[in-house]
């Protein structure tokens, strides 16, 4: 089988390897698609871990079932989400699944940029999904994107009536914009420098999509105006502009949480004013990937359409183009998501 080999965005190696037998309680899967993420363009990241088969946004069809598998048969459609968590340790025990030590060890192997991949006994067990009839394969490698802005809304305690800011409109801000809405969040501003974006942002239902002046205090007096209050009660910060992050911690609500969505450089740092967060009891937090219960209704949001899945899906491409691909997801310049699609 054909598995790409990453070293970094410009060196992608597609390589010839046997193709992997399902032990007891797994899953072979032959790949269909793989959506590409940020994160799959991150180089800090991934280099010093390369070479890697990258691909955690996988759908594909069970070509074989190992021994004591009762869930799923030969031929079952399925998106199968790369990380699960043990649910005994303390942090499953407090509900952090995506801080389980399990959680991060778990993956498909070799990935998704390959043909096939096997999923193991727990992946099998808590968090592999059949795609529901008529949602194509594509699609079903939203789950695990949109999973992630499922558990950011969760995070930052959104609740219908809340007035949102969200900043940036990439692919996840699209799926943020109409997560929101589901939600029932009717106030929301939307921020976007690119202009291209700002228009995706309105055609994908966001009322009000502005660009942040330069100085965050004129920016949070436009907020109070809009929201005619003291700010916005909840700001997600997806993008990883530190001057978004910045903006973001301006414009809250009194009492409102901040939520860090997008991961700048380990060395990147923005000036924290203590006494801002203490007179204005602000909650400042952060969400890391998704778990199993945000990918179930991840493929609600999908199949009900919620979430409009194939109006993000812009690009598509061959294994053999994932260099270009990942480069086309980091450039941000006219592309939603960009999807692997195998034969
Ligand atoms: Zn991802
Ligand atoms: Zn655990």
């Amino acid at each position: 089988m054909k598995v790409a080999c990453y070293y970094n965005n410009h060196d992608v190696r597609v390589e010839e390897r046997p193709v992997p037998e399902p032990g007891p309680g797994e899953i072979l899967v032959r790949t269909k698609a793989c959506g590409v993420c940020v994160a799959d363009t991150m180089e800090w990241y991934l280099t010093p871990r390369a070479p890697l088969t990258l691909g955690h946004e996988p759908a594909g069809v069970v070509v074989k079932a190992g021994a004591g598998v009762t869930g799923f048969r030969e031929g079952d459609r399925v998106a199968v989400h790369h990380h699960v968590p043990c649910l005994v340790c303390e942090h499953c025990r407090r509900g952090n699944y995506t801080l389980c030590t399990t959680f991060k060890k778990t993956h498909i192997h070799p990935g998704g940029f390959a043909e096939y991949f096997t999923a193991s006994a727990l992946h099998v067990e808590r968090d592999t999904h059949l795609l529901p009839e008529g949602m194509s394969f594509e699609i079903g490698t939203l789950v695990e994107p949109l999973a992630c802005v499922i558990h950011a809304v969760k995070k930052a305690g959104i609740r219908p009536g809340d007035s949102v800011a969200l900043i940036g409109t990439g692919a996840m801000g699209l799926m943020f914009v109409q997560t929101l809405a589901f939600w029932g969040v009717r106030k929301l501003i939307v921020y976007e420098i690119l202009e291209w974006r700002q228009q995706k942002a309105r055609e994908f239902g966001a009322p009000l999509v502005l660009a942040p002046s330069a100085d965050p205090e004129e920016e949070a007096r436009r907020v109070r105006q809009v929201f005619a209050s003291d700010g916005a009660d909840k700001v997600i910060v997806a993008a990883k502009d530190l001057r978004a992050m910045e903006l973001g911690l301006r414009i809250a609500n009194k009492g409102g949480t901040v939520l860090f969505f997008a991961t700048p450089k380990p060395d990147e740092s923005i000036p924290l004013f203590p006494s801002h967060l203490f007179f204005n009891e602000l909650t400042l937090t952060s969400s890391y990937s998704a778990d199993h219960l945000d990918t179930r209704l991840a493929l609600d949001l999908l199949r009900c359409e919620a979430v409009n899945g194939a109006a993000l899906i812009s690009h598509r491409y061959p294994l053999e183009r994932l260099s270009e691909a990942i480069q086309q997801t980091a450039s941000r310049q006219g592309s939603l998501k960009c999807v692997i699609t195998f034969d």
